[in-house]
């Protein structure tokens, strides 16, 4: 009688850690299921949240207090684009000259002639080929193309399109401000070539990529970014906005519009 109770004890006990594991194994499976979907969605969050919240917490306060201290206002950070048009009002007295006839705002001056100086070192004899511009001057040059076109034989209408299509219209060329260089090197210049892309794959224009901002200036209309610059890619036209907010820009890959309006929004949180 004891006996077969042990036996039916021992066969229920058999059962049970039959059902246990056969309970346990699924839940591992299930649990194993639910990790792999959080490979692909959920991972991502558990990593930022738990992995690397210290590092990660301290670039953002770093950055948001870099971000805070920068001054919209400043002339050096103007922005002039199609949607800002800038007049000759606007403009700072103070000028310099570069590259022997070049004149542009004064601040550009010395950070410009110490790149020269560093690219010398490293054998790139860089050259400007076009600096500041007046709005008034790109107004005459605009209405003259227009009367040209007229003289041709185009109506009212036809010549105006003709000259959009290839003149800048008055006021909205980053020229305008003094704060914009056009820069080549000697070869290049040589060569003929004029102001086209393939410049940055010659030695002196991967020169200017990489080592610009250590002056203060930027690649103003970067490859992949032209929609927000509404502008194709100029890896000859390099603009000075200063040192650090230079550093920001070429190590985030971000246009001009696009800070300014990081700035902005880091401020306007901060208020
Ligand atoms: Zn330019």
């Amino acid at each position: 009688m004891s006996k077969k109770i042990l036996v039916s004890l021992i066969a229920a006990m058999a059962l049970l850690f039959v059902i246990n594991r056969v309970e346990v194994m699924s839940g591992e499976h299930d649990k194993k299921n639910v990790k792999v979907s959080d490979s692909s969605t959920k991972k991502t969050t558990t990593a930022t949240n738990v992995t690397k919240p210290v590092t990660k917490t301290k670039e953002n306060s770093k950055e948001t207090d870099f971000l805070n201290k920068v001054d919209l206002s400043l002339y050096e950070l103007i922005l002039v684009n199609e949607r800002h048009a800038f007049s000759d009002e606007q403009l700072p007295e103070e000028t310099g000259i570069i590259d022997s006839n070049y004149q542009v705002h004064a601040d550009l001056v010395e950070p410009y002639n110490e790149m020269k100086k560093a690219a010398e070192e490293d054998g790139i004899n860089l050259r400007v080929v076009s600096t500041y511009r007046s709005v008034s001057y790109q107004q005459q040059v605009y209405d003259q193309s227009i009367i040209d076109n007229k003289n041709a034989g185009m109506s009212d209408e036809e010549a105006k399109k003709e000259t959009a299509e290839y003149v800048a219209e008055p006021g909205k060329s980053e020229h305008h401000t003094g704060l914009a260089i056009d820069l080549v090197d000697q070869p290049w210049l040589d060569a003929g070539k004029g102001l086209i892309p393939e410049f940055y794959d010659t030695k002196a224009g991967k020169w200017i990529d990489e080592h610009c901002a250590d002056y203060g200036f930027i690649i103003r209309f970067p490859k992949g970014k032209e929609s927000v610059t509404k502008i194709n890619y100029e890896p000859w036209h390099i603009r000075f906005v200063g040192v650090e907010n230079a550093k920001f820009i070429m190590a985030n890959h971000l246009t001009l519009e696009e800070f300014v309006e990081l700035v902005e929004k880091t401020q306007k949180e901060k208020n």
